[in-house]
């Protein structure tokens, strides 16, 4: 068994990988957030690769889109939207040079569509697959940000969809109430953030709003990748599919489970 380190966004082994900068821990000690390290997909002593910066979710992301570009499930060619995209995520599919790959985010100025997610400008089935990470817990409307999605998501495609999940608590917490900074930060452990997501209640949102949601946790994907890229247990990732009629060709997903 390779226990070597592995970062699928730069393609580095035996790579370190440095810790979650403090600011957060203390942000929530001093505004009495009582959930901080509680998230379900957070590596707090392995957070970033020393190399290229990546985050611990942007190297599942990485080796998920490698090991579907490696199975066929994602075709060369496919039109693929990066929305809040991540520096080090979005130079490494540049590098690979693969998808019709376009960017797309709210304040961002380097993207190439300025874009609401509650109100996104694209066509129906726009897109054959997307990423859209830690978006959700900042919008105000989240049920219309992920029609959203589904609407502009062919039938039969994906995506990678990912907020932060509280492993904690039963329901998603929502106040409407919590407008300053403080009190977002109390609540929901930033101060931009507008919700905290339960597992359960994230899974709901996802559903009800026209995807079928994939759960790919240590038990699928195995002890040996999650501790090669440096995450925690508890991270799963969320594959969606927008449903499609019986007689298109359904997107392969059985070969997610192997590692590489
Ligand atoms: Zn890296």
């Amino acid at each position: 068994m390779d226990a070597k380190t592995y970062c699928p966004v730069c393609e580095r082994t035996g790579v370190g990988f440095t810790p979650l900068p403090d600011f957060y821990r203390q942000n929530s000690l001093f505004h009495g957030f009582q959930y901080f390290g509680r998230a379900e997909t957070i590596a707090l002593d392995t957070y970033a690769c020393m190399s290229c910066g990546a985050s611990d979710r942007e190297r599942l992301y990485a080796w998920w889109i490698n090991m579907q570009i490696e199975s066929g499930a994602l075709k060369r060619g496919a039109r693929v939207v990066h929305f809040a995209p991540e520096a080090a995520l979005v130079k490494k599919i540049r590098k690979l040079d693969f998808f019709d790959y376009e960017t797309a985010d709210f304040m961002m100025d380097d993207v190439d569509f300025q874009v609401d997610i509650m109100d996104i400008p694209f066509d129906d089935e726009y897109c054959d697959f997307f990423i859209c990470s830690h978006v959700l817990e900042h919008v105000s409307d989240d049920n219309v940000a992920v029609s959203e999605l589904a609407r502009i998501t062919r039938k039969g495609g994906c995506g990678i969809l990912m907020a932060p999940i509280c492993v904690d608590i039963d329901d998603t917490l929502e106040d409407q109430r919590a407008t300053s900074d403080g009190d977002r930060w109390r609540l929901f452990g930033q101060n931009d953030h507008v919700r905290l997501y339960s597992h359960r209640g994230y899974i709901n949102t996802l559903e009800s709003n026209g995807f079928v949601v994939q759960q790919l946790g240590e038990e699928i994907l195995g002890e040996n990748l999650f501790s090669r890229l440096g995450l925690s247990p508890t991270s799963i990732l969320y594959i969606v599919t927008r449903p499609e009629p019986q007689n298109d060709a359904p997107l392969n997903l059985s070969k997610t489970l192997s590692c590489p």
